[in-house]
């Protein structure tokens, strides 16, 4: 699905700014509202803010409450999976999940991302 069409299945208007930062959340990996800013430096974090807000409050985006005390976002509706965070550049990464029958945790790995390596 588009991401304009999930915009509007989710009943949000559609906006040139909805869906660019819907298309960053089309990759494995999670964003802060800082990192989305760095990512779309047109979109002023109080803009980047005011979106994810209603992209969560319309269920196309969840918090994944990661380590460092930031909010950091993710596509919602995700199947289980677990996160590395890159020691280097402090990207968070989906990564699968080691013990797959055990699915009431969060597991955080400490490694090095793609881009990093
Ligand atoms: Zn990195
Ligand atoms: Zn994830
Ligand atoms: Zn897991």
């Amino acid at each position: 699905m588009s991401t304009r069409n999930q915009l509007h299945s989710a009943g949000l208007r559609h906006t040139k700014d909805r869906e660019q930062i819907l298309e960053l959340f089309e990759s494995t990996r999670t964003w802060t509202a800082k990192e989305i800013h760095e990512a779309l430096p047109h979109l002023d974090l109080s803009t980047v803010y005011r979106n994810l807000t209603k992209l969560v409050a319309s269920g196309l985006v969840s918090d994944v409450h990661a380590h460092d005390g930031q909010s950091h976002f993710e596509r919602a509706g995700v199947t289980h999976h677990d996160h590395r965070v890159c020691d280097t550049c402090d990207v968070i990464e989906c990564v699968p999940c080691p013990i797959p029958k055990q699915e009431t945790h969060h597991l955080e790995f400490i490694g090095t991302c793609e881009t990093c390596a």
